[in-house]
């Protein structure tokens, strides 16, 4: 459920026009339900009821957007952060630092430091090496870092293959087979607490059957660690849950999830710790648009819109579908294609679509822009940075400004030697 509908023939999101954000902050522009995020929260909490002990941490990549930091913060969310640069905003998002998970594959000695100085939570560790190289820096700062090594538990989550990371052949995770020899190793390092195991198999995953798939094979690895005499007090499911794009997709609902989860990890005897990402992002954004022209095609006409491929980056970069309504639709329909005025072809959002009618000058909005939206905006041919905008109840506020191609110029220089 979300907070975007029409209200007098107009979309808005819960109390506030559409219209009228358009009219004050101009277009393109990413808007933001509070309550849609609150809620979404929530539900999520509320479908592992069953997990006794469990910590969850919203994997800030979907949207880092600080003012949506503290609204998940204030929900009693911790975070998964995959850079130093999210671990700062989180750490002014108000999460406190014992809250935030480290995750990702490439984390360098400098991050690896900031983190242990802002006395983190859980190091996820990708590989042997850097589970070392930590307990080497946490022991010469007299402290322990406390870890979970990330298994790739070999499962295909069939998503699209670009946000699959539990294969074998993806870069994330030590082997199955290879985890029990790597965590024996590493347990006995001064300035670890290795405490127990994580993964992470994917995302926008449509079906249960391949995360319960991985969530027994890692409950398998926890029995074999305990066998062999490692406490294992943590373990961390990831994230990955998928969610509707298109009116009319079904999709497992967190109660499902959750239901799945309390099944398979009856009798594990662990806190579990979860990082959804796009289940509570997802829906509640949308970017809203303007229609620059509607131009005469082949086929169909081409809806060129102010919004471009640098400001929602999913359907050139996976193809992904989002649905598109007319800020004041009239009831009229057309066939028609979508695209932005960046100049390469994959700047199109849809192909022959059935949308509603619109015309130059009409707003409209993609919605389920929410989790992967905004973060992945680039001013790709100097075109400005998208702005962001919450809503809550009838008020709103600008939460990232628009940022100018001038500001971005102005970051620019001429060495010497080209100005003489
Ligand atoms: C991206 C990511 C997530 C979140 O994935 P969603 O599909 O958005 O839920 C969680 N954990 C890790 C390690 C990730 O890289």
């Amino acid at each position: 459920m979300d907070h975007f509908a029409l209200v007098d023939g107009v979309m808005h999101c819960e109390g506030v026009s559409l219209e009228r954000i358009a009219a004050d902050v101009g277009s393109p522009v990413y808007v933001y339900s509070a309550a849609t995020f609150t809620r979404h929260a929530e539900v999520f909490r509320d479908g592992l009821a069953g997990v006794k002990r469990k910590h969850i941490a919203y994997a800030i990549k979907a949207n880092p957007n600080l003012a949506v930091l503290r609204l998940l913060a204030n929900a009693g969310y911790g975070a998964d952060v995959v850079s130093g640069g999210e671990l700062a905003r989180a750490i002014a998002a108000g999460i406190p630092a014992s809250d935030i998970v480290f995750s990702g594959v490439g984390k360098t000695v400098a991050e690896l430091t900031k983190a242990l100085d802002a006395g983190l939570g859980q190091f996820n560790l990708e590989l042997e090496e850097e589970g070392v190289v930590l307990a080497a820096l946490a022991a010469a700062g007299g402290r322990r870092a406390d870890a979970v090594l990330r298994v790739n538990p070999d499962v295909d989550a069939g998503t699209h293959a670009k946000i699959s990371t539990g294969k074998a052949e993806n870069k994330f995770g030590v082997p199955i087979s290879e985890a029990r020899a790597i965590f024996d190793r590493l347990a006995g390092l001064p300035g670890l607490n290795l405490r127990g195991v994580a993964i992470h198999i994917g995302s926008q995953l449509a079906d249960l059957a391949p995360l319960e798939a991985a969530y027994r094979r890692i409950g398998q690895l926890v029995q074999e660690l305990r066998a062999a005499g490692h406490t294992i007090s943590h373990v961390d499911l990831g994230g990955g849950l998928g969610v509707p794009y298109k009116a009319g997709d079904v999709f497992p609902t967190p109660a499902a999830y959750g239901a799945m989860v309390a099944r398979v990890t009856d009798g594990w005897d662990a806190t579990l710790m979860f990082e959804p990402g796009r289940v509570i992002a997802g829906n509640a954004g949308v970017l809203l648009t303007r229609v620059i022209w509607v131009k005469p095609g082949v086929t169909n006409p081409y809806v060129i819109v102010d919004a471009a491929m640098n400001d929602l980056a999913r359907p050139a970069m996976y193809d992904a579908w989002h649905d598109f309504a007319a800020v004041r639709p009239t009831g009229a329909r057309m066939t028609a294609n979508i695209a932005g005025p960046v100049c390469e072809s994959g700047d199109t959002f849809a192909m022959g679509r059935d949308i509603d009618s619109v015309k130059s000058g009409d707003l409209a909005i993609f919605r389920t822009a929410g989790a992967y939206g905004a973060t992945m905006a680039s001013t790709y041919n100097s075109r400005a940075l998208v702005p962001e905008v919450l809503v809550s109840g009838d008020r709103y506020a600008v939460v990232a400004d628009r940022i100018q191609p001038e500001t971005i110029l102005a970051a620019e220089r001429l060495p010497e030697w080209l100005t003489a």
